[in-house]
């Protein structure tokens, strides 16, 4: 018998390393008997509304659990138009130009995937959401990181050959930065000015605190791939709808091709979940909001006079960017922090590097948990000795 070998593939460029490994302890832990606060994690602790519930029930009561159009179904996407239009400013989107996928995650993978070839570059930002560079590596390119700090003035100085797009993602993971309208204009003359797409994740464009206000970038550029979530606002994680929106039909091709051969369609129940969310009641956004701004002044206010830590107010998402001004005995990386942070507190947390170079000496909380899990977290952690 001829000995099976696995050559190196593409895959085993992408790393899962540290924030699996973060999980799985804090996981033993909770198992042990002690008492864990998993601000690891971002998955935001609200309810699914009753009226997206009932959608699901009446969808299996009358047996739409047949395969759907695989990139999606037509009623879906008909409210995600109206959506766009009025939520976003993407007034001359159509149906066909809206693909379903399964999560953001996936529309992540299935964009990059459409537009890149072996060694194209991407510029993101530095920090971020640790996803977004492997899904890059996974398609075949490679991230360029620049500093999210400055990220429209530093872009404009780069010159990098076969440039295929740049990224943003406002507001951002792990910074909770809102760019500005001003930034925005600067990242679409530099993408006209190359040429190439914007890729923008606009997962948490309804976790927006102090007023500030969302843009989205497709209702200016042309050039734009456009990616949302119903895993934040609906609080529907677990149900897995995303969707994208480009005008560009080569790209809505080559999407539509790999949906197909990939997962072919999302789960019709949770596609009738989506319609409900999209087209139903949409006052609870704001509650959810003012609960979530809450929640950051919590944190915020208990982690501004920490002897170890700096935080970073988040102007949007649920996540708490912390440098860390002092190190404790015992500790000499953001790594050695996070643990000595969880052994004290209790309290779980993600080391910076795994977002990025510029993440060393900094860790990152998520305030998504429970106002009550994060008022017990947050008064622990003012005491951290
Ligand atoms: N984009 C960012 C920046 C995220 O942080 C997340 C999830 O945490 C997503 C996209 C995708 O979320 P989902 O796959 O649940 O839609």
């Amino acid at each position: 018998m001829k000995k099976l070998t696995i050559d190196e593939n593409i895959v085993d460029k992408i790393s899962l390393g540290a924030i699996v490994k973060i999980r799985d302890e804090l996981l033993e832990m909770q198992r042990m008997g002690k008492k864990i606060y998993r601000l690891e994690s971002g998955d935001p602790s609200f309810n699914v509304q009753d009226h997206i519930k009932d959608a699901m029930i009446e969808a299996i009561k009358n047996n739409k659990t047949h395969y759907t159009e695989s990139t999606g179904l037509p009623e879906l996407k008909k409210a995600i138009s109206e959506k766009l239009k009025k939520k976003n400013e993407i007034f001359d989107n159509e149906p066909e130009n809206i693909i379903v996928t399964n999560g953001g995650m996936n529309g992540l993978y299935v964009a990059f995937r459409s537009i890149l070839n072996e060694s194209d570059n991407v510029i993101i930002p530095d920090p971020m959401w640790t996803e977004i560079a492997e899904i890059i590596k996974l398609s075949g390119g490679n991230p360029i990181y620049v500093d999210s700090n400055n990220y429209a003035n530093s872009v404009e100085k780069i010159k990098f050959p076969d440039l295929k797009a740049i990224f943003i993602n406002s507001p951002h993971n792990p910074t909770g930065k809102v760019f500005s309208r001003h930034d925005f204009e600067k990242i679409i003359n530099f993408a006209s000015d190359h040429g190439i797409f914007i890729i923008s994740d606009e997962a948490y464009e309804d976790i927006i605190f102090d007023g500030k206000k969302h843009f989205s970038p497709g209702s200016e550029y042309e050039n734009t791939i456009s990616l949302f979530s119903l895993s934040k606002t609906y609080a529907m994680s677990g149900l897995r709808i995303g969707y994208i929106h480009t005008r560009n039909n080569k790209i809505v091709e080559r999407i539509g091709k790999m949906v197909r051969v990939t997962i072919n369609g999302v789960n019709s129940v949770a596609q009738h979940g989506a319609r409900a969310a999209l087209s139903g009641p949409q006052y609870f956004i704001k509650a959810m909001r003012d609960e979530y701004q809450k929640r950051r002044d919590i944190i915020y206010d208990s982690l501004v006079n920490s002897k170890f830590l700096e935080p970073i107010k988040p102007e949007g998402a649920f996540y708490i960017w912390c440098k860390i001004k002092e190190m404790p005995a015992g500790v000499n990386d953001s790594f050695t922090m996070t643990d000595y942070i969880l052994r004290k507190t209790g309290v779980g947390s993600i080391p910076g590097p795994v977002f990025g170079p510029s993440g060393k000496d900094h860790i990152r909380f998520a305030f998504s948990a429970d106002t009550k899990i994060i008022e017990e977290a947050s008064s622990i952690l003012k005491n951290l000795e």
